[in-house]
């Protein structure tokens, strides 16, 4: 696979690591093999390696700032092996670093809501070459995937857009020893947080204040995007 700028790439993992975002070397060396100049929007390549979001077309979403996605893989700890879920797939950049941090025995499944980025991300992770351990599905990922299954099925669960409350099918879906990373809270800001799973107890601890586009689903926000600040889950 060729880069189209190898000298830009590492001068933004560079820049993580001096900020101390990017710690590991794994996360690192994941940064450096994905090309993030196949997953923003056509147009828009030539700002491919500056830390900041970037739109996806008219869809109102983005592909997050490489700042963002590096704090998240570095909280998360992937394993090789591991058997992750993200929800949200937008460009498919995040599912392709996943797939770098699972190797060749594991597996990521991400799920998006907009059928046009799942295709948008499918054609990328495929130019890529991730698309033999990434499955990209198209649902409504606050309900988890299979959609409302409450067995234990993945090591990490990773929400890359913001969530009103702890979703529960996800949380479900935990195996033993795994962590789950939301954005929680109301549009505009909210707090990253993480939860373990030990045995059948759960802990959750605040990582940072965040801002990401919203969980629209079932267990997630209405269109609107407001139901936290109408009051208490509807569940
Ligand atoms: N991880 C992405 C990447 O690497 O480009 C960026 C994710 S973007 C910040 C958030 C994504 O979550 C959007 O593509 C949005 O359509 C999607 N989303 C929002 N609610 C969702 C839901 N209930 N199920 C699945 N995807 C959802």
């Amino acid at each position: 696979m060729v880069r189209m700028n190898v000298d830009e790439a590492s001068s933004l993992v560079d820049s993580l690591k001096r900020q101390g975002i990017v710690r590991s070397r794994r996360v690192e060396e994941a940064m450096l093999r994905v090309p993030r100049e196949l997953f923003v929007w056509p147009g828009t390549e030539h700002r491919a390696y500056e830390d900041i979001p970037l739109p996806l077309d008219d869809t109102g979403q983005t592909i997050s700032a490489p700042h963002m996605v590096a704090i998240m893989l570095e909280a998360l700890d992937v394993k090789p092996g591991n058997q992750v879920l993200e929800i949200g797939t937008g460009s498919g950049y995040n599912a392709a670093l996943l797939a770098e941090l699972v190797g060749r025995d594991g597996k990521v499944v991400s799920v998006e809501r907009l059928p046009e980025l799942v295709e948008f991300a499918r054609s990328n992770l495929k130019r890529a070459g991730y698309l033999d351990r990434v499955e990209v599905v198209l649902g409504d990922g606050s309900l988890g995937y299979p959609p409302r299954y409450e067995g234990p099925l993945y090591d990490r669960v990773t929400i890359t857009a913001s969530a009103p409350r702890l979703p529960r099918y996800p949380v479900a879906q935990l195996r033993d020893g795994g962590i789950l990373l939301v954005p929680l809270g109301p549009p505009g800001y909210q707090v990253l947080t993480r939860v373990r799973r030990r045995g059948n107890s759960y802990s959750s601890e605040e990582l940072l204040g965040c801002v990401f586009v919203p969980l629209v689903g079932e267990d997630g926000y209405g269109p609107g995007g407001l139901d936290i600040i109408r009051g208490p889950s509807k569940r």
